[in-house]
């Protein structure tokens, strides 16, 4: 089969993602002697992940910190870009661990607009909306800003069930935060649908601009090309936004994890290929998944 196949440019790491893995690295390689803990998967990848690991990097929950095993102070706890509640860092204090924080400064600067907000709107009955993945690590580190009063939707039905059950206040001060990966369209529409039922909505623009400029590059890279792969690790909330676009943009799109999953039927003689992937999808898997694709015969 002939296959012609090119890799998105703007596909790979954000720099969030690149910073806390390059720290992570350097920190191996200065402190051979240290053991070096991830609070959460470093990366939403398995490929990556494992790579890591056998770099040393290890990968606890914040459940389980008090399990970590041997003595305290050969371990450094590495906070991931997605950033974690207080609670977590009060944990790891308490705990006596020594603690690198990770967390994307993009990140960071939407926690300290959280609680701000929250200060802001407290006495005067107001509310607070996050528009993200329930249950995702950036959201549950938003929401532990404000000791979890907040409501998150992760989506117009949830929305709209909200809605239904008078969860929201339709007179009151009202604000809207996004997590930082989710579509910018479908942001769009929530606040559209919020602001219809309390006009006195104020909307924070908080998708990161890595992340909604890729929609655009990505919309346009999904129709110049006869069938898309995209590569992806399951557990990414951003892989699942942007594998939706690509689909939404060209049919053909299928998702893969590692270059083993790519299957001969989703191509046809003379395609051009396009390769591409979330925010944390590591370049060398794009390059490996597209020399497996053009080793097909
Ligand atoms: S997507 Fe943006 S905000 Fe989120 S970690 Fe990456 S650079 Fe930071």
């Amino acid at each position: 089969m002939r296959l012609q196949v090119e890799i998105d440019a703007h596909s790979g790491f954000c720099g969030g993602v690149i910073r806390a893995i390059t720290r992570a690295e350097d920190f191996l390689s200065a402190h051979p002697d240290r053991r070096l803990y991830s609070v959460g998967a470093i990366v939403h990848n398995e490929a990556e992940l494992e790579r890591l690991s056998s770099r040393g990097l290890r990968t606890v929950s914040c459940a389980d910190l008090s399990d970590i095993p041997g003595c305290r102070e050969d371990v450094t706890l590495l906070i991931r870009a997605h950033g974690e509640p207080p609670s977590t860092y009060r944990r790891a204090r308490e705990a006596g661990f020594e603690v690198v924080d990770c967390t994307c400064p993009v990140v960071l600067r939407l926690q300290e607009r959280i609680r701000q907000a929250y200060a802001r709107l407290q006495g005067s009955g107001g509310q607070i909306v996050l528009f993200g993945k329930v249950g995702h690590a950036e959201v549950l580190g938003l929401v532990g800003q404000v000791d979890g009063d907040v409501l998150v939707v992760e989506n117009v039905r949830m929305l709209e069930e909200a809605l239904g059950r008078g969860a929201v206040s339709a007179d009151g001060p009202l604000e809207i935060f996004s997590q930082t990966t989710k579509s910018p369209g479908e942001y769009e529409e929530i606040c559209r649908i919020l602001r219809a039922y309390n006009p006195s909505l104020t909307v924070h623009h908080t998708i990161c601009s890595q992340v909604a400029s890729r929609h655009a590059q990505l919309s346009d890279f999904a129709a110049s090309h006869d069938v898309v792969v995209f590569v992806s690790g399951q557990e990414s909330s951003n892989g699942k936004v942007l594998f939706d676009l690509c689909r939404a943009h060209n049919p053909r799109t299928s998702r893969c994890g590692s270059p083993d999953e790519i299957r001969p039927e989703w191509f046809r003689d003379g395609d051009r290929v396009g390769v591409c992937g979330a925010t944390s999808t590591p370049k060398w898997l794009l390059e490996a998944v597209a020399q497996k694709i053009l080793q097909i015969n």
